[in-house]
C-alpha cells in the first residue's frame, strides 16, 4: 500500500498545507516574479514556509511547483530547468518534513508534488494539443517522482481536458494522485463541466482522491463538496481560497479570517471531505486553526 493510502486508512481526516505563492510574496517575491525559481535560488525561504506549515499542523506539504511545467517556466526563460525545479522543490519539502519529524517524533509529513495548469488553452479553443500537454506534465511528474514525492496533486484545473492530460501523466508515475478542479460560482467549472462528469473522468483515469481547490470562497464551495461526496467512490479533498479575492488599493486582499475559514472547513468535513487545506490567501495561521478544529486530539 502506498503512503497516502496508509494515512487515509488510519486517519479520518488529513490536513494539507496552505498557500505558497502569497507566502513567497510576503517574503519579497516581486509581482510577476517566478515563484519556482526560488527553489533554486532561495531554497531556505521555501523551506522556512514549509516549516511554518508543519508547525501549524500540516500533514501533507505541497511542493513549490505549481507553475513548474515547461510551458509556464518558458515564460521566464526557464523551460530547460523544469526538471531541476521539480527535483529541488521535492528535496526542499522532504528535507523540511524529515527535520520536523526528527525534532517532534511525529510521523513524517507526506510530500505532494504539485502540478498546476500550463497557462495555455487546450485545442480547439487554444493551440495546446492533448499530446503536448501530456508531455509537459510527464516531464514535471517524472522529476517529482524521481526526487521522492509521496504522491502528486493535480490542482486548479478548470479545463477537464487539461486535467485529463495532467492526471494521466501523474498516474503513469505509479504514485497515488489527488486530482482537483477549480469551480466558479455554482456546481460547474467555468468550462461547463459538472461534478458527475468530473468524478467519472478522474476516477476512470485512476485518481486516488478527487477534489476541488481555489475557486471562490468556502461558502460557494460547499455545494461542490456535497456533490463530490455524493458521486465519488474515492476520498474527497477540498482546499478553498480564503474567500473571494478583492482588489483594494491595487492589491489583492483575501477577506476571510482564519477562524471563519476553519469553521467552513469543519463543515466540509461534516459533509464527508477527508483531505482539507487552504489555497490562495491562506497562511500557517489558517492551517493551525483548521488542524485544531478538525483534529482537536491530534
Ligand atoms: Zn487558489
Amino acid at each position: 500500500m502506498d503512503a497516502l493510502s496508509r494515512r487515509l486508512a488510519s486517519q479520518a481526516v488529513l490536513v494539507l498545507d496552505g498557500a505558497m505563492g502569497t507566502q513567497l510574496q510576503a517574503r519579497g517575491l516581486e509581482p510577476g516574479g517566478c515563484p519556482e525559481l526560488w527553489n533554486l535560488e532561495r531554497p531556505t525561504v521555501v523551506e522556512a514556509i514549509h516549516r511554518d506549515y508543519l508547525a501549524a499542523g500540516a500533514e501533507i506539504l505541497e511542493t513549490n511547483t505549481f507553475g513548474g511545467n515547461r510551458a509556464r517556466l518558458d515564460d521566464y526563460g526557464l523551460g530547460d530547468r523544469t526538471r531541476d525545479v521539480c527535483r529541488r522543490a521535492t528535496e526542499i519539502a522532504l528535507g523540511a518534513a524529515e527535520a520536523f519529524a526528527a525534532a517532534t517524533g511525529q510521523p513524517r509529513a507526506l510530500v505532494a508534488g504539485s502540478l498546476g495548469p500550463t497557462g495555455k488553452l487546450m485545442a480547439p479553443t487554444g493551440d495546446l494539443r492533448f499530446d503536448q500537454a501530456l508531455e509537459l506534465f510527464r516531464e514535471a511528474a517524472g522529476a517529482l517522482r524521481e526526487a521522492g514525492a509521496d504522491c502528486l496533486i493535480v490542482e486548479t484545473m478548470f479545463d477537464l481536458d487539461e486535467s485529463r492530460a495532467a492526471t494521466t501523466a501523474a498516474v503513469e508515475t505509479g504514485l497515488p494522485v489527488i486530482s482537483q478542479l477549480t469551480f466558479g460560482r455554482g456546481v460547474r467549472t467555468i468550462t461547463g463541466v459538472d461534478v458527475p462528469t468530473m468524478v467519472r473522468t478522474l476516477e476512470g483515469l485512476g485518481a486516488r482522491v478527487v477534489g476541488v481547490n481555489c475557486s471562490t470562497g468556502p461558502e460557494e464551495m460547499a455545494a461542490v463538496v456535497r456533490e463530490l461526496v455524493a458521486h465519488a467512490t474515492v476520498p474527497v479533498s477540498a482546499l478553498p481560497n480564503a474567500g473571494l479575492p478583492e482588489y483594494r488599493d491595487g492589491r489583492v486582499v483575501y477577506p476571510m479570517t482564519p477562524e471563519a475559514f476553519a469553521e467552513a472547513i469543519a463543515g466540509f468535513v461534516e459533509l464527508g471531505a477527508r483531505l482539507v487545506g487552504g489555497c490562495c490567501g491562506t497562511t500557517p495561521e489558517f492551517i493551525r486553526r483548521v488542524r485544531a478544529r478538525v483534529k482537536p486530539a491530534g
